[in-house]
C-alpha cells in the first residue's frame, strides 16, 4: 500500500521512536485517573472527554506500534490482550453499552503516536461517527 500521507509528511521512523505523553503518564510523571491496570496495559480517563465517560487503554510499552498500521505478528498477542480487556475498562468506567475507537493517523483524527483505544459511552453515540 505504501506510505500514507502523514507519514511522507512527518516521517514514520520519527513518529516510532518518539517519546509521547503516554509514556509519562504510564511513568507516572505525569498524573492521570486510573480506571484500570495490569501487566501490559493501563486505562485512564480522558482528559478533554468528548463523552460523559471517555477512557483510554493504552498498552504500557508501545513496542513501536505508534498506530495500529504498524501492528506487526509480534503484536498479534498484545493486540489480543487489549481487545480482551476492553469490557474490564467499560464495567470499571460504570459502562452499559459504549463504543470503541482507535484513530489511524492524523487526518482520522490520532494526536498521539502511541496506539491507543478510545472507550467512549454515558450517553446515546450517534452512527455514523463525525
Ligand atoms: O486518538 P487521539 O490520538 O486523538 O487520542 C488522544 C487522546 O489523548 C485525546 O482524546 C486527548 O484528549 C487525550 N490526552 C489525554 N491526556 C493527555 C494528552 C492527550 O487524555 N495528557
Amino acid at each position: 500500500a505504501g506510505k500514507g500521507r502523514w507519514d511522507t509528511i512527518h516521517g514514520a521512523g520519527l513518529r516510532d521512536t518518539e517519546e509521547t505523553i503516554f509514556d509519562k503518564i504510564v511513568a507516572g510523571d505525569i498524573p492521570s485517573e486510573k480506571v484500570y491496570e495490569d501487566d501490559l496495559c493501563l486505562a485512564f480517563k480522558d482528559v478533554a472527554p468528548c463523552a460523559p465517560v471517555h477512557v483510554l487503554l493504552i498498552p504500557k510499552h508501545r513496542n513501536d506500534l505508534s498506530q495500529l498500521r504498524k501492528a506487526q505478528p509480534e503484536h498479534v498477542g498484545l493486540l489480543g490482550h487489549l481487545m480482551s480487556k476492553v469490557g474490564a475498562v467499560a464495567e470499571a468506567a460504570g459502562l452499559d453499552d459504549y463504543r470503541v475507537v482507535v484513530n489511524d493517523g492524523a487526518g482520522a483524527g490520532q494526536t498521539v503516536f502511541h496506539l491507543h483505544v478510545h472507550v467512549i459511552g454515558g450517553r446515546e453515540l450517534a452512527w455514523p461517527p463525525g
